[in-house]
């Protein structure tokens, strides 16, 4: 299996350390507002990963994060916190807003059919291993205190740049001066921040004697840290995260451990609309309830991702969802085959291929390409091989192939002897009926075939 790692830039075989026990980590949301279609990408992307990984006969053990404090709306220390800015727009505590977006998050993550990771952790339930993290910084020497936190010294951790290929000089010479002269290099950041003389902050704990919260980067150096222990095999995230988020991680991790973190990053690109960056202002926001009231689902969405690469930018539009929901509409009617007197196959070879395109740093977009020529065949699919099809990419194709009931074969072949004894009311009577639930019989010239029809679209 062969993954991009961003830490070597490039294709790399992928061995875990442990086949029974790989160590994932994806970086989660940030709990302040509803989370966009661009928002899943990640998740979407990185379960198509885990569903790999296990068809490869691995065994993961994946943890997510949810981040409820501390994070900025800039990325760097600056800026409003995200969790602050949202209990006020509410009108309700941080507290509440962090749960309602986190069952919102959740609820979507289940309807997406997403394989539930091991452990989802909150940020605030690891604020004592927070600062157990920050003791053991401070210990290594790689603190220095100001009076907006305590903050790491990236000049003590040389390789800082290497990573996301950072330009230092030019971050230093680009760094806004009145930000603060107490930093000492224009990419130091803050592991955890002190609250000030009356600053209102909700979220708050006593550290050395005084009130503050951790920085943005600690949680998920914390939590791999108590939940998997480093390095882990995997750490995912999106684009964005290299240059800050991610670097920051590193220094905070390998600084106070001494280990390497994570032995490959996987980083998933940005969908645009209609070409554009999805933002407030351009009106181009849409969650999964809006692709519901157009007819669409999740696993619709789901498919469009797929149908493109993760390490690609894609466009995304509604009639691009429109030909991707067709697309899944005909690998469902073809899965439907199976209920018919068609000869079954295994497509031994085809599945073979798809596994090869998965596991060239998971080419769902060839793997598909794949299945297009599989449902052209003619053949019905195997129970067998609509389990692999689902096990690889979680589209329930199969299973929404409907499991026929004894009363509705009886019914199919009774209207087949009633048009064939040229009872045509009775005939008709009985194709509306089986209609009713679901399946439509279309007479052709090489017998009767079914459709599945859902929600009034046939597929
Ligand atoms: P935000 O709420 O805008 O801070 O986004 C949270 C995370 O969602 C970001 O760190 C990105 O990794 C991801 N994200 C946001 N917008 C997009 C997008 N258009 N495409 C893919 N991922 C996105
Ligand atoms: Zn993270």
């Amino acid at each position: 299996m062969k993954l991009y790692n961003t830490l070597t830039h490039q294709i790399e075989e992928f061995v875990p350390q442990n086949p029974d026990e790989v160590k994932i980590y994806t970086c989660g949301p940030t709990v302040y507002s509803y989370a966009h279609i661009g928002n899943f990408t990640s998740y979407t992307y990185w379960d198509l990963l885990i569903r790999v990984l296990r068809l490869n006969g691995y065994q993961e053990k994946r943890i997510l994060n949810i981040t409820d404090v501390g994070h900025l709306t800039s990325d760097a220390d600056d800026g409003e916190d995200k969790m602050e800015k949202g209990a006020r727009r509410e009108g309700k505590t941080v507290w509440e807003v962090a749960q309602m977006y986190m069952d919102d998050f959740l609820e979507n993550f289940h309807n997406l059919g997403l394989i539930e990771p091991a452990a989802i952790c909150r940020a605030t339930d690891f604020i004592e291993a927070d600062k157990r993290l920050v003791e053991a910084l401070d210990k290594a020497g790689y603190l220095y205190d100001t009076t907006d936190g305590l903050y790491f010294d990236t000049s003590k951790f040389p390789k800082y740049a290497e990573f996301a290929r950072l330009d230092l000089e030019n971050l230093r010479a680009g760094a806004r001066v009145e930000f603060s002269d107490e930093k000492r290099n224009a990419s130091d950041f803050v592991v955890w921040k002190w609250i000030r003389d009356g600053e209102d902050h909700a979220m708050q704990w006593e550290y050395r004697g005084r009130m503050g919260y951790p920085g943005w980067h600690l949680e998920c150096s914390t939590i791999i840290h108590e939940q998997l222990g480093e390095p882990i095999d995997i750490h995912c995230g999106g684009v964005d995260h290299i240059p800050v988020h991610h670097t920051n991680e590193i220094a905070q991790s390998e600084g106070a451990f001494g280990k390497q973190m994570s032995k490959f990053w996987l980083h998933n690109n940005f969908i645009t609309i209609d070409g554009q960056k999805i933002s407030k202002s351009l009106g181009n926001v849409y969650y999964f309830s809006d692709l519901a009231e157009k007819g669409y689902s999740p696993m619709d969405y789901k498919m469009w991702l797929y149908q493109g690469h993760y390490q690609a930018e894609r466009d995304f539009s509604f009639e691009q969802l429109a030909a991707a929901h067709a697309r899944l509409m005909n690998y469902r009617n073809f899965a439907a085959l199976r209920w018919q007197e068609i000869e079954k196959s295994d497509f031994a070879a085809e599945r073979d291929e798809i596994m090869e395109c998965l596991n060239s740093n998971l080419n769902s977009a060839g793997a598909f390409a794949v299945l297009d020529g599989v449902a052209k065949s003619g053949l019905a699919p195997s129970n067998e091989f609509l389990k692999f099809v689902d096990d690889a990419f979680g589209l329930e194709i199969g299973k929404t192939t409907p499991d026929i009931s004894d009363e509705l074969k009886q019914k199919i072949f009774e209207r087949s002897a009633a048009k064939e004894s040229k009872e045509y009311a009775t005939a008709d009577q009985l194709r509306d009926e089986i209609l009713e639930q679901g399946i439509e019989l279309l007479d052709s010239a090489d017998g009767v075939k079914w459709a599945l029809r859902i929600k009034n679209r046939v597929c």
